[in-house]
Parts: structure tokens; C-alpha cells; sequence
């Protein structure tokens, strides 16, 4: 994924560019998000009554995951830990229904099987909430240490905990389809490639897919979880996102007392949603994009287990998983 503006709000209230980017187009401002009894947007919303219960996962299970993930090492596109992790997804979710979604990009480094994984879960109600997450790690940094603890291994090990949470029943509500995604990194550095033009290569292939066989009409909403482990959590209000699901996310943060962790800092952030918000789907990113200060572990060799916390992941979980809650109960959803 990758910052889209980059102005950052001081606070001695000095703008500060972040040279991340070097396509900003737009900036961002640190924004407070009110809570939802105020006159906002989120007022507006037909909310359910809160049920005045936390949905709940294993969190320690869900760090373990992560773990297990990240010991295979770089899984760069196209190498051999690549599949190894891929058949490691799959020997966890033995006996689900699972979509496999294969086929070969053409990147500026040539061709590549890519390999999305969708695991569906059936609900009640006619409808389907896709949850994603990407798996493989930077591109450019395969011949380095990097492993992707937080970027690609915090959220597929917490969608394999929110598999164990939705397996064996049917759920009273929507259709879960949880989404390992595939190539969503880079092949060449921003600077020589724009970033939407090589990358998310596998969520685009599936959002073009689902549109084609009118799967796309069933999706009432797609909630994202990228770099979702970092022990200092603070998830980004994204502008790129829909902003009624925004603010449904800091609903469901507050009613399961998390919402200090959500929203304290707007921006927008191009990742795995934009394809799917291209094509009209609500879209809500889980992305924390403040990862050590100034986000200095961030496509970095930086980036492993120490810096996780399972807490972080028991916040994004049980968060996403009450914004499931809700959307079951409001009906009908906003128009897109
Ligand atoms: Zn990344």
C-alpha cells in the first residue's frame, strides 16, 4: 500500500511533507472524528442497537499465526516461501469452501502466477462482507531480511483467527468471504513505476472477476486489515475509503471500547480497496501507516515480530468483526 498525500499536522501546527510520495496530489489533515452521538454523518446512519457484547477471538492464536507466517521468511512473488505460505493458508482452512483464484500477471519484471485465496463462509441474509488481506512481501526487497511482519503477516494471520471464528456455523446475517490477496507490492519502486499501475495485482484480477459473474452485486461491503499488528496501533481515518463505512468502523470501535486506537489522523491511503471502490463497493482500509515514528519501519528490514503485539490484533479484530455486526442489522445499507 502506499501513502497518497503526505501532509502530517505538527503539533506546533508546522505542516511537514513526507517524502514518501512523490505523486502527492492532495493533502490530508489531522482531523478529530466525532464520536457518533454528536451532529454527524454517523447520526445519520440507521444504526442497530448496540448489543452490549464484544465479538470475540483468540488473539494469542491469531499472534501465533502471525508468527508462523512470518518464519517462513521473504515471500516475495514467485518464490519458493511464496508457496510455501500459500499451502500453509490452505492446510488451515482444510474443509472450508475455499475460492482459488490463479492466474498470470504481466509486471515489469515479467510473468507471474499469482494466487488469491477466498474463503466463504455462509450467512442468513442474502448478501456477502469481504474481508481481505494481502500475503506476499515487498518486491524489491526480496534479496533483503525483510519479512513483512506487520505489512502482510499481521492481517493473514488474523483472517486465519477470524476463519476459526466463523467456521461450523451459519452466521445470523451476511455471507463472510475472507480474501488472502495476492501481489499486492509493488514489482518496482514508486519511482520508476507508477504505484497503481504495478501493484494490487491480485485483488484487481478478483474485483474484475466478480464483476464479470455479477458476483460484485451481492457485496454489501469490503473491509480491508493491512499492517494491523503494530503494538503502538493507531488506525488511520482513510479518505479513500467510503466514509459512511468510516464511520460505521469508529461505531463499532467505540461500542467495543477501542475507538482511542481508530481515526486520531486523516489521510488517504491507496491499498487492496481501490479496485473494489472503482467498481462502486463500500470500502472501509484497517491500516495503521504510523509505524515507528514517522513510520520508519515501514518497507524496511525493520519490520518483524518485536514490533507486534496480539493486543493490536484483539483491537482490529474484534473491531472489524462488530462493524460485521452492524452491517447485518442495517437495513438497508447507504447507497455506495
Ligand atoms: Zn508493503
Amino acid at each position: 500500500m502506499k501513502f497518497v498525500p503526505i501532509v502530517l499536522l505538527s503539533f506546533a501546527a508546522i505542516l511537514m511533507a513526507c517524502d514518501h510520495d512523490k505523486n502527492a496530489s492532495s493533502t490530508a489533515t489531522q482531523t478529530k472524528v466525532p464520536a457518533a452521538s454528536d451532529d454527524t454523518a454517523a447520526t445519520k446512519l440507521s444504526l442497530p442497537p448496540d448489543a452490549g457484547s464484544s465479538p470475540a477471538i483468540d488473539s494469542t492464536r491469531a499472534f501465533q499465526y502471525v508468527k508462523e507466517i512470518v518464519a517462513f521468511g521473504p515471500r516475495p512473488l514467485g518464490s519458493a516461501n511464496h508457496k510455501k505460505v500459500e499451502d500453509y493458508l490452505l492446510a488451515h482452512l482444510k474443509g472450508d469452501e475455499v475460492e482459488n483464484d490463479t492466474f498470470i500477471a504481466g509486471t515489469p519484471e515479467g510473468k507471474f502466477p499469482v494466487h488469491n485465496l477466498v474463503a466463504k463462509f455462509p450467512g442468513t441474509k442474502d448478501g456477502i462482507i469481504v474481508i481481505a488481506s494481502h500475503y506476499d512481501t515487498n518486491y524489491p526487497l526480496r534479496k533483503t531480511s525483510f519479512v513483512g511482519a506487520n505489512d502482510g503477516g499481521s492481517s493473514s494471520g488474523l483472517l486465519l483467527e477470524f476463519a476459526n471464528q466463523l467456521r461450523g456455523k451459519t452466521r445470523e446475517g451476511y455471507s463472510v468471504w475472507l480474501v488472502w490477496d495476492d501481489a499486492e507490492e509493488a514489482i518496482k519502486p514508486d519511482t520508476e513505476v507508477p504505484f497503481l499501475d504495478d501493484s494490487l495485482y491480485g485483488i484487481r484480477h478478483l474485483a474484475e472477476k466478480w464483476e464479470a459473474d455479477a458476483t460484485l452485486k451481492k457485496i454489501k461491503a469490503f473491509l480491508l486489515a493491512d499492517m494491523v499488528g503494530d503494538a503502538d496501533l493507531n488506525i488511520e481515518h482513510d479518505s479513500n475509503s467510503t466514509p459512511w463505512l468510516e464511520d460505521v468502523v469508529y461505531e463499532a470501535a467505540t461500542r467495543v471500547g477501542y475507538q482511542s486506537h481508530f481515526f486520531a489522523r486523516t489521510m488517504p491511503v491507496d491499498d487492496d480497496h481501490i479496485p473494489f471502490m472503482k467498481l462502486g463497493v463500500a470500502c472501509a482500509d484497517f491500516i495503521d501507516f504510523d509505524y515507528g515514528y514517522n513510520d520508519v519501519f515501514w518497507h524496511t528490514t525493520q519490520d518483524t515480530m518485536d514490533k507486534l503485539s496480539p493486543k493490536s490484533l484483539e483491537i482490529v479484530g474484534v473491531t472489524m468483526l462488530e462493524t460485521v455486526r452492524i452491517l447485518d442489522k442495517m437495513d438497508p445499507l447507504p447507497p455506495k
